[in-house]
């Protein structure tokens, strides 16, 4: 699994880190995991094949990890299929609403679960975060290797167990926000989960920390 970071910031994008966005290709095709603000030209930057891309992967609605669906939808000739939380469906097609009609040609809205069904070689897991009421931790193994991914959410048991054992962590570390991790948070977490590897990520100010930190355009292979 080849995991391409396209975004390592938080809410606010910096010239340094976009908002978030992950392309994750393995032997069955290709992902996206959050789509922010111009994740879709930056995917492209890094090797997105639009013939490969089995699905988006939505973590939660906040505007930084679903900005850019409305672009993604629009650009798309064949269907584009989209997982995330319950209430997807009814997210996606307000994004929709949004614009005039047969602007934006509607997806294939599916659940977590389904996911295993439109890509090969895929299992995905989701726990609850401790952010918006919707919000997913997010555990893909795929080709045998685990990729865990936070999402957004402060220190809970969900985010300890998507990360359990992972052979890759993507770990947010927004800082001093509520509903988000500081560095603190981060280390307590990663000392309990003891993933293989970690990286910090949705970083809005540097932390002060020992773990490696995430940085747009890094390709780290599970
Ligand atoms: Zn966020
Ligand atoms: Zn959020």
């Amino acid at each position: 699994m080849l995991v391409t970071v396209l975004g390592s910031g938080a809410a606010c994008p910096t010239a340094r880190r976009s908002s978030s966005g992950y392309l994750v290709e393995w032997s069955g095709g290709q992902l996206l995991l959050d789509a922010s603000p111009g994740t879709y030209q930056r995917a492209l930057k890094a090797g997105l094949d639009t013939s490969r891309l089995r699905a988006v992967v939505l973590s939660h609605f906040h505007i930084d990890h679903t900005g850019d669906l409305a672009g993604l939808l629009w650009h798309r000739d064949d269907q584009l299929t989209i997982a995330g939380p319950p209430g997807t469906r009814a997210f996606v097609e307000r994004v929709c609403a949004a614009y005039p009609d047969g602007w934006l040609p509607a997806p294939n809205i599916i659940s977590f679960a389904e996911l295993e069904h439109v890509a090969e070689n895929i299992a995905v897991r989701t726990l609850p975060a401790d952010h918006s009421d919707e919000a997913v931790c997010i555990r893909l193994t795929a080709d045998g290797q685990t990729l865990a991914y936070s999402g957004d959410t402060a220190d809970c048991p969900g985010v300890r167990e998507a990360l359990r054992g992972a052979d890759l962590a993507l770990l947010e570390c927004t800082g001093e926000f509520d509903k988000h991790c500081n560095a603190a948070a981060c280390a307590e977490i990663c000392a309990d989960a003891q993933p293989r590897r970690v990286y910090l990520t949705h970083i809005q100010h540097e932390p002060d920390t020992n773990l490696p930190l995430a940085e747009d355009g890094l390709v780290l292979t599970v």
